[in-house]
Formats: structure tokens, C-alpha cells, sequence
């Protein structure tokens, strides 16, 4: 909008052509019914040279794509899930929402229809950690289950995992033996605490998600007599936000020459959108697995 050149040029690509890119990709009707998915703020005729990706549509990440110039902000999560009367900056959403339309930046968001595509967000996820022979958790296509090359300790796994991950604030949570032996892998990208039937009858021999709470957790670690399946909580932000990359090359895929034509570019978000800071007495009761006093977790 502040780039004269950008009005005149022929050829623009619109916002409702990544719209239609995108909802080919991850089709709206395939979200759940309580997800609020699709195009929040943006108007379709506005021109679109500059695409952001990122998990969440933080203040900290509108910032961003107000200053990168960003046309159009793509998010995994909503940022409008529940009802609202206002739109007012005397709430973070409303001063959310307030600053995308008077910056000009399409909000579309993502959620549970990125989630069941293919690739979704744990396809994404099963790649990362070098799943083959993949195949679908549960009967909608969420979550992944897969094979590893080889069978590892549950201990190289969960470095494995760490390892193949953005680093956060929180790392990874392990419960179960160490030294036990895992080779076939379900992952559910973000909260997935309601997966442990299909878990169980997947056969995996550990369960990668995050968002675990103490009473499924404990329940399901008592359910297999703490054998398998294992269960690691890798944290929501870094089980999803693989998928942003994914996200992004599919879509300029998509546009195809008429990205090429407009010269649009697509990057993923430098936001972290995990809410955590910091972490302190890890492993405070197990010395031998404690994180050294200087150096420690990012
Ligand atoms: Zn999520």
C-alpha cells in the first residue's frame, strides 16, 4: 500500500487466488465442526506480493508481518474461536484484529483442516522424524503412525527427537524406561491427550505429542503396567511448526506461474508463539539425566 509501484502493475496476483490456493490444499469443509477456519480479515481484490506463515496470530507476529510488508498472514491456529461483540484495542484480539486491517494484512487461517491433509501437520511431523511405512492414527487421518529404520533405546529416540525439532524453552518430556527398545512410532502434532485408544491399537511403541496432562497421562502410563507404548511431549509449538514450511512450499507451488509472474514471496515466521520462557529443576530428581548447571536448554 505505501509501494506506488505495487498499484499499477499488471498482473497482480490477488488475494483471492491464495485464498483459492490455500483452501485447495486444505479444503474448509474438511475442518471440524467447532473449528473457525478460512479467511478472517483481508478483502479479495487487495494485490498480494508478500506472504507470512507462522503458528499463531500473536500480537508479536502481526508486528512482523506489518513490518516485513506482508500482504497476507497465514496461521495455524485461530485467532477468533469464540464468540466476540468487539473488535475494540481494549483486548488483545481486538487490538489484534485492529492493527491486521489497518495494516492491509489478510489474516487465513489453517487449523484442523491442515491437520487431516495430506501432507498435514503430523505427516509433516512423521517426516521429520524419519517415520516410513506411515499410515494414519485414527479413522479422520489425524496423527500418523511409523516405522523407524531401526530399533533404538527409548533414550536415542527421545535425543532423536529433540534433535530433529526447533529448540524451545521447555524441551521434551519422556515417560518410560529409557534403555526399552522402540521401533514403531505415532505422532499427533500439538494436543493429543485424547488419542490413547487409537494409540494402544496403532501397536506403537511410543507416542509422540504434546499438551499432555497429569490424569490421561498417568492413566495411559498405568493402562500398559509402564511398558509400551511410551509417551513423549515434545510441546505443541514445536510438534506444528515443521509444518509451516511444508505450508509455505506447497502453496507457492500452487500459485505456480502466477507466483512466478508476480514475484511473491513466502516466508515462515522468526516467532517463537510458544508461551513458555524458561524452565528450572529439570530432572531435579533424577541427578543422572539433570541439565548441566551453565550452558543448559535455550
Ligand atoms: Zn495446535
Amino acid at each position: 500500500m505505501d509501494d506506488p509501484a505495487r498499484e499499477h502493475e499488471h498482473h497482480d496476483l490477488r488475494l483471492r487466488d491464495v485464498v483459492a490456493a490455500l483452501e485447495s490444499l486444505y479444503p474448509l469443509d474438511s475442518a471440524a465442526d467447532w473449528d473457525r477456519v478460512g479467511l478472517v480479515t483481508g478483502d479479495l481484490d487487495q494485490p498480494v506480493r508478500r506472504i507470512l506463515l507462522a503458528l499463531d496470530p500473536t500480537l508479536a507476529v502481526i508486528d512482523e508481518a506489518r513490518e516485513w510488508g506482508a500482504d497476507v498472514l497465514v496461521t495455524h491456529h485461530p485467532l477468533l474461536l469464540r464468540g466476540v461483540h468487539s473488535v475494540a484495542t481494549t483486548s488483545a484480539k481486538g487490538s489484534s484484529v485492529t492493527a491486521l486491517v489497518r495494516a492491509g494484512v489478510a489474516l487465513w487461517v489453517g487449523h484442523t483442516n491442515a491437520d487431516v491433509a495430506e501432507p498435514g501437520v503430523s505427516t509433516v511431523l512423521a517426516n521429520a522424524l524419519g517415520l516410513t511405512d506411515q499410515r494414519p492414527l485414527s479413522g479422520e487421518n489425524a496423527g500418523r503412525v511409523g516405522d523407524l529404520a531401526a530399533p533404538v533405546s527409548l533414550a536415542e529416540f527421545a535425543d532423536a527427537v529433540a534433535a530433529a525439532l526447533p529448540a524451545t524453552a521447555g524441551g521434551i518430556r519422556v515417560s518410560g524406561d529409557p534403555e526399552g527398545t522402540v521401533r514403531t512410532v505415532a505422532v499427533m502434532g500439538g494436543t493429543g491427550d485424547d488419542r490413547f485408544d487409537d494409540v494402544r491399537a496403532s501397536g506403537a511403541d511410543v507416542y509422540v505429542t504434546a499438551d499432555l496432562r497429569h490424569h490421561p497421562v498417568l492413566e495411559a502410563r498405568e493402562e500398559a503396567r509402564g511398558g509400551r507404548p511410551y509417551l513423549i511431549d515434545a510441546g505443541h509449538w514445536a510438534t506444528e511448526s515443521l509444518w509451516l514450511e511444508s505450508c509455505r512450499e506447497r502453496l507457492l507451488a500452487t500459485l505456480g506461474e502466477l507466483a512466478a509472474a508476480t514475484r511473491v514471496e513466502a516466508r515462515v515466521s522468526t516467532q517463537r508463539t510458544e508461551p513458555w520462557t524458561f524452565v528450572v529443576g529439570a530432572n531435579a530428581a533424577q541427578p543422572d539425566r539433570a541439565v548441566p548447571p551453565t550452558g543448559g536448554v535455550s
